[in-house]
């Protein structure tokens, strides 16, 4: 007699983060270990933020606020919509994962690209949906092709823009263009997890607008990124009220911790540290891209704060040797790398690191 794990789960795997600073520091003697590999923030966080969780931190036994009402208000005040059309959740992460359980039953087809982010495939795989692959083209997404994709079965369509991990994007005419074709019966979620770096004008930076005309879509923000609270896991969705209240349903009691409620909070009332990494990102990517354009190695053009760039040389070698030497990035297929954009210390270190290593 043996115990029977569900039938979904038996083709899945376990999610392999990248080895933790201090795991390289030991493994190879290094005093220094730069990780540009998961996009985080290189300035950290708002002070301000930090000063919220000090205060927070005087009364650790009581549970958090199950609703994070003030979060909600706060979010709502900032987007001018409904607080009850908003939903914070401990990450984005765990909200594809609500998503997934709201919404798909055994059988429906879940539409996403290939490569994108990997946790639309893995719940899809989870609540017993069948992925539908679109691959993207010239690394960005094909919303024809993704529209030609739809049948019957379709559930859910998700899209990630910019992606990650190319880092490119679509213009919001292209998205509006989308929305109108995709049947109201049909799901789409927008992952904007990098919406505050993008630079470009045809972006459709106030997505908010959308929940008016198209009550099928669910957009997805986090902290983890531009906000720099990776660390606390809290992001919100914003939909439908008839959506919010049953995702709801699914969503765990005390989803969102006490201390990423507040750090959410104080992060939105610091617009200058937003703007401070935002310029940061943007120098950044300037200079990779002009040292990529000097040593020839070809990118897709990032809206993100990170690179995907084809280093010439098999990926996960160039990602050992780079690690040996306390530079940590993201091996992606064959010959193409992804590295987040860091510091101008820490960009300088890794064009240096790299042509060493290629
Ligand atoms: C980082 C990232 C997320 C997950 O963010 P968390 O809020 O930290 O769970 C979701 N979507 C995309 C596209 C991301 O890059």
């Amino acid at each position: 007699m043996s115990i029977n794990f569900r039938e979904e789960i038996k083709d899945l795997q376990a999610y392999k983060p990248g080895k933790p600073i201090e795991d390289v520091k030991r493994e190879y003697g290094l005093d220094e270990v730069i990780k540009l590999a998961s996009n985080e923030n290189p300035l950290g966080c708002s002070p301000k933020a930090i000063e919220a969780i000090k205060k927070a931190c005087d009364n650790l036994a009581l549970y958090p606020d199950g609703n994070a009402t003030l979060l909600k208000e706060k979010i709502a005040e900032k987007l001018n919509i409904k607080p009850s059309q908003v939903l914070p959740s401990s990450g984005s992460d765990e909200m594809i994962d609500q998503i997934s359980k709201t919404f798909i039953d055994k059988g429906d087809e879940i539409i996403m690209a290939d490569i994108t982010f990997p946790r639309y495939i893995a719940t899809a795989k989870m609540m017993g949906g069948t992925p539908v692959i679109v691959p993207l083209k010239d690394w960005a997404y094909d919303l024809e092709g993704m529209l030609e994709a739809i049948t019957d079965k379709t559930k859910i369509i998700w899209l990630c823009n910019p992606n990650n991990p190319t880092g490119t994007m679509f213009t919001k005419e292209k998205l509006i263009n989308f929305l109108d074709k995709v049947p109201r019966d049909i799901v789409v979620v927008y992952d904007e997890a990098y919406n505050e770096y993008v630079t470009r004008d045809d972006y459709p930076k106030n997505s908010i607008e959308l929940l008016d005309d198209y009550p099928n879509i669910i957009i997805m923000r986090t902290f983890s990124k531009v906000y720099g609270l990776a660390s606390l896991r809290v992001g919100y969705t914003m939909a439908s009220e008839e959506i919010i209240s049953n995702i709801n349903k699914i969503r765990g009691p005390f989803n969102v911790n006490t201390l990423a409620q507040v750090a959410a909070i104080a992060s939105l009332e610091d617009d200058d540290f937003l703007r401070k990494s935002y310029e940061l990102n943007k120098e950044g990517k300037e200079y990779l891209y002009k040292e990529f354009d000097s040593m020839g190695l070809k990118y897709a053009p990032s809206e993100t704060n990170h690179i995907f760039v084809n280093v010439n040389k098999n990926g996960q070698e160039v990602f050992v040797e780079l690690q040996k030497k306390g530079m940590i990035i993201r091996p992606m297929q064959d010959t193409w790398i992804r590295v987040s954009i860091g510091t101008m210390d820490q960009n300088k270190k890794f064009i240096k690191l790299l042509k060493e290593v290629i």
